[in-house]
């Protein structure tokens, strides 16, 4: 079969859940039983998600290659079931980069390097490429911001191309817009998606099909309006209603017959003409039906931005499905601990479980190690991600080793006992942008009697990583001597997994475990945080 592209254009404004369309379009083609990859195109001009902060664009989502991604790779991760490379993440600056790079080589010599044809081939041949690479049957391609936005003109502008190069039944274009409801008629308004679909067509793409995002179902009316005005047929103006989980999107979606749109269009050669959701179904209705709720504290600097930590919420949804448990989360901002705005005590005493967030730099740091300490002494059940484990080792060295002012030297470089250090590997790195110790690394389990062994029953596993600090090895013996044991070591020597003896559940890892978790497989060490939590 040729390959196929379905291309997702969003209107009207950002955040109105393109990644969550994109990777449910491709949840209904892989129930199909097609091969299916996606694409993220991030127009902005970093070459990588690795360099903002959360508070931009959201968590950055690390691939098992290492990628410091955009957070839509997350979602097509969890959603079709599959491990994508950092190249699934296109963006103006690695473009551009690479673009730059061939001028300087003499690849283009004699001639005037310009956006059109130069950069729209570049992006053309990257998407082709990643297909072929990844022996992909359909690949999504979904351009990030909104149509209008001058950064991404480009990429609207390559994907115009492709839709002549590669002919109409290989080429399909989605617009997702709002259809937003007047809270005083009640009315849902289509002529801001109507402008939105204007706007695209000026720059020469007719949508095929419209997925309008809106409060609740779109009346008949209301499509049919919607159909006249964008020029699409009604049957394929979709409603993407507010549900309670994303994840029941590509039943929204399927229940309308998008499956049936996507067979036709692209002539899809598939043997069955119903996508089996059958285990999706099943996940979702778990989700649905809890048993019993569980509140979890989540402690970070970037709670005012649930976004920021998206995996973690969502891994933990996925074990709670598992476990039939609905998890409640209470964010707890630790710049607000450090000032004294919370109180922790009353904050902490009706949870069942906390985590601790990764994060960055000195803001918070102290809120969080105060929340620490409390949780251990409370024996109430934590997991500590990266720099929360590297937290978890600074409050036991002060409280429990007596270490006065120990430290990480991130954020203490002065501190006269460095329990958390720079890895070696770190020393003289002077770019930012892509130089931390990244994505997929053995983590060696060396004790059989530990918890993290009873969690994954394996000597070795692999998991995600985003680091450039480690527990500093020096200090082990003092910490294994009072009860706070490793259990786990890196290939470079140094500790990956730390866990508290005697304690219901007090572990912390240098690695990021949610980026794994997936709704039908759910990340081993969420499961047991988690069922430890409820029991
Ligand atoms: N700031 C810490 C480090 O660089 C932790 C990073 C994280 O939590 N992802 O090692």
């Amino acid at each position: 079969m040729v390959c196929k592209y379905v291309f997702v254009t969003g209107g009207v404004l950002s955040g109105l859940g393109k990644g969550i369309t994109t990777a449910s379009i491709g949840l209904l083609l892989k129930s199909l039983g097609l091969n299916i990859t996606a694409i993220k195109i991030d127009p902005y001009v970093n070459v990588d998600a690795g360099t903002m902060n959360p508070y931009m664009h959201g968590e950055v989502y690390v691939t098992e290659d290492g990628g410091e991604t955009d957070l839509d790779i997350g979602h097509y991760e969890r959603f079709l079931n599959i491990d994508l490379s950092k190249r699934n993440n296109i963006t103006t600056g690695k473009i551009y980069l690479r673009v730059i790079e061939k001028e300087r080589r003499g690849d283009y010599l004699g001639q005037t390097v310009q956006i059109i044809p130069h950069v729209t081939d570049e992006i053309k041949d990257e998407i082709r490429s990643i297909g072929k690479e990844q022996g992909a049957d359909v690949v999504l391609v979904e351009i990030g911001g909104t149509v209008g936005d001058i950064e991404g003109l480009p990429f609207l502008e390559a994907a115009r191309q492709m839709r002549l190069e590669e002919g109409l039944r290989n080429t399909l274009f989605v617009h997702v817009v709002l259809v937003p409801k007047l809270t005083t008629t009640g009315e849902l308004k289509t002529k801001p998606a109507q402008h939105s679909v204007q706007e695209l067509r000026r720059i020469g793409i007719q949508p095929d099909v419209i997925i309008a995002r809106s409060p609740e179902p779109l009346s008949i009316e209301v499509r049919r309006k919607l159909a006249l005005f964008t020029n699409v047929p009604y049957e394929a103006i979709l409603s993407n209603y507010d549900v309670e989980y994303t994840y029941e999107v590509p039943l929204v979606l399927s229940e309308q017959g998008l499956h049936n749109l996507l067979i036709d269009r692209l002539e899809l050669d598939v043997r069955s003409s119903k996508p089996d959701l059958t285990d999706w179904v099943e996940f979702v209705n778990n989700l649905k039906t809890p048993t019993k709720d569980v509140t979890i504290a989540l402690i970070g600097k970037y709670t005012s931005l649930h976004d920021s930590y998206l995996s973690i919420v969502e891994a933990l949804k996925h074990a709670s499905a598992s476990l039939r448990v609905r998890v409640r989360f209470k964010w707890i901002e630790a710049s607000d601990v450090e000032r004294g705005i919370v109180d922790l005590s009353r904050c902490l005493a009706d949870i069942s479980g906390a985590i601790v967030l990764p994060g960055f730099g000195s803001r918070g740091a102290e809120g969080k190690i105060n929340a620490i300490k409390m949780l251990r002494e409370r024996d109430v059940p934590t997991l500590g991600i990266c720099f929360g484990l590297q937290l978890m080792v600074v409050e036991f060295a002060r409280n429990v080793l007596n270490l006065h002012k120990a430290h990480s030297t991130e954020i203490d470089p002065n501190t006269p006992y460095p329990v958390v250090d720079l890895l070696t590997s770190q020393e003289g790195v002077v770019y930012k942008g892509g130089t931390m110790r990244l994505g997929s690394r053995a983590i060696y389990i060396i004790r059989k009697d530990s918890k993290i062994y009873s969690i994954y029953r394996s000597d070795v596993i692999y998991e995600r990583h985003r680091h450039r600090y480690q527990i500093n090895p020096e200090y082990i013996d003092l910490f294994e001597k009072e009860g706070f044991i490793v259990s786990g070591y890196s290939d470079e020597g140094f500790p990956e997994v730390m866990e508290l003896r005697n304690s219901k559940f007090f572990l912390g890892i240098q690695a990021h475990p949610e980026f794994k978790s997936r709704p039908l497989k759910p990340s081993p060490i969420f499961l047991e945080f988690l069922r430890t939590a409820s029991t």
